[in-house]
C-alpha cells in the first residue's frame, strides 16, 4: 500500500513535469499565434504618423515615449506594412491643399529614404511581398480626403505617379464633388465630376477608399468603380452606431464586389458607451476638432497631443468609460460572420485617434492574432485578415488599371 502510494505520488510528479502536460495557462496557442503573426504580412491601411514627420522632436527610427508608431515598436509588434496617411484639414481647399499634400508626400518619401535599411517604399502588392522577403517594412501612401487634389483631376494623376495607392473620397467635410458622413449632404453623394474621379482612380490603380464618406457617396462609388473598394479605417455600425462606421448592408455590398473593410480601433467608433459619453462631453468629433483647432491652429502635433490629454483626463475623472482592445476583435468577428474572412482587415488609425486600453501602439498587435486563434480562426483566415485580403484587393486594382491603360 505504501509502495503503491509512493508510486502514485511519483507518477503524479512525473506527469506534472512531463511535456505532455501543457504549461500553466497554456494550450500552445500563444506560441503558435506568435509564430503565425511574425511570419505573416501584417498590414495597416491607416496611420497618421505623417503629421509627426513635421515635428522636430519625432524620429521614426527611435522608440518614442508618445504616439503609436515608430520602427522599433513596429518591429516589436510584427507590423511590416504601413499606409502613411496624407491628410490636411478638409476646409483647406484649392492650391493650398495641393501644396500641403505634396509637402507630406515628400516627407514620407524622405523618411523612408533616410531609413532605407528598415523601410522600402512600395507601389504594388508585389513590392510589399518583396519588402517582406527582405525583412523590410513596406511603406505605402494613402491620401485621406478628395479635397487635396484641389478639384483638379490632373493632380490625382500626379499623386498616383508619386506613389499614392488609395484616396479617401472625402474627410470630415464635403469636398467639391463628394459628400461626407459628418457633414450636411450637398451633392447627393458623388457629383458627375466625382464619378469621373472614381473612374480615373481605377485607371491609375489608386484604390477607392470609402471611409468617412456618406452612405450615398459609398453606394455611388460602389456602382461606378470597376475595381473593389476599400474602407481604409472603418468599423461596424451594428456594434457602435456612428456615422463613420459601416452598416451591415454596406459591408455586405462592399464584400459582394470583392472589397475589404479595415477595422478602425478608435474608441468612439468601436464602443457604444464610449461614443455616447464622448458625444455628451464634446458635442461630437467635429465640434471637438473645431474647438481644438482654435487653440492649436495649423499645428497637427499640438492637436493630437491635446486630444490625447483631454481623453486621458476624462477617463480619469470617470466622464468616459474604459474601453478594452478586445472590442477590436468583436468588430473583426462581426464583419467576418457577416461576409466571411476574405473581406476584413486592419486599419488602426494609429497616431490619429484614441486607442483602447491594451492597443496603445504597434507593439501590441500580436494580441490580435492570438485572440483570433483562440476564437478558432484558421491560420489561413488570420493571415488574410492581417494583410492578405488588402493585397488581393490591391492586385485587383492593379489589374483593372492595366486593362484601362490599354483601352
Ligand atoms: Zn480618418
Amino acid at each position: 500500500m505504501r509502495r503503491f502510494r509512493a508510486c502514485l505520488w511519483f507518477c503524479f510528479v512525473v506527469l506534472l513535469s512531463s511535456p505532455l502536460v501543457a504549461p500553466a495557462g497554456g494550450d500552445g496557442i500563444a506560441e503558435r499565434a506568435k509564430k503565425l503573426h511574425f511570419s505573416s504580412i501584417v498590414l495597416d491601411t491607416h496611420d497618421d504618423t505623417t503629421q509627426r514627420f513635421f515635428s522636430t522632436d519625432f524620429d521614426i527610427a527611435k522608440r518614442n515615449a508618445d504616439g503609436s508608431i515608430d520602427i522599433p515598436r513596429m518591429r516589436e509588434g510584427g507590423m511590416n506594412a504601413i499606409f502613411f496617411s496624407i491628410w490636411i484639414d478638409g476646409r483647406i481647399m484649392g492650391p493650398p491643399a495641393v501644396q500641403k499634400a505634396l509637402d507630406q508626400i515628400d516627407a514620407v518619401h524622405e523618411n523612408v529614404r533616410r531609413n532605407s535599411k528598415d523601410m522600402a517604399f512600395c507601389r504594388t502588392a508585389d513590392d510589399v511581398r518583396r519588402a517582406h522577403a527582405q525583412g523590410k517594412i513596406a511603406a505605402l501612401m494613402g491620401v485621406e480626403g478628395g479635397h487635396m487634389i484641389g478639384n483638379d483631376i490632373r493632380v490625382l494623376r500626379i499623386f498616383g505617379d508619386l506613389g499614392v495607392r488609395y484616396m479617401t473620397l472625402s474627410h470630415f467635410y464635403n469636398d467639391e464633388w463628394a459628400d461626407s458622413s459628418t457633414d450636411k449632404p450637398a451633392h447627393n453623394g458623388l457629383t458627375d465630376y466625382g464619378k469621373e474621379i472614381v473612374r480615373e482612380m481605377n485607371r491609375q490603380g489608386i484604390m477607392v477608399d470609402i471611409s468617412h464618406v456618406s452612405d450615398k457617396t459609398f453606394y455611388d462609388a460602389l456602382e461606378i468603380s470597376k475595381a473593389p473598394l476599400i474602407a481604409s479605417h472603418s468599423s461596424c455600425r451594428a456594434l457602435c452606431n456612428h456615422v463613420r462606421d459601416m452598416s451591415d448592408d454596406m459591408i455586405k455590398a462592399l464584400a459582394a464586389k470583392g472589397g475589404v473593410i479595415q477595422i478602425n480601433y478608435e474608441m468612439s467608433f468601436i464602443d457604444q458607451a464610449y461614443k455616447d459619453a464622448s458625444d455628451k462631453l464634446s458635442g461630437g468629433v467635429v465640434a471637438m476638432i473645431d474647438r481644438l483647432r482654435k487653440e492649436c491652429g495649423d499645428n497637427e502635433d499640438c492637436m493630437g497631443k491635446k486630444m490625447a490629454e483631454m481623453q486621458k483626463q476624462a477617463v480619469a475623472e470617470g466622464k468616459l468609460p474604459h474601453v478594452s482592445w478586445e472590442r477590436i476583435i468583436d468588430h473583426i468577428d462581426h464583419a467576418v460572420k457577416l461576409v466571411g474572412s476574405d473581406h476584413v482587415g486592419l486599419g488602426s488609425d494609429f497616431d490619429g485617434a484614441s486607442m483602447p486600453e491594451g492597443m496603445e501602439d504597434a507593439s501590441k498587435l500580436p494580441k490580435i492574432t492570438e485572440a483570433l486563434m483562440r476564437k478558432g480562426y484558421s491560420d489561413d483566415d488570420i493571415r488574410k485578415i492581417l494583410g492578405g485580403n488588402l493585397l488581393r484587393v490591391m492586385e485587383q486594382n492593379e489589374k483593372v488599371s492595366r486593362e484601362m491603360q490599354t483601352q
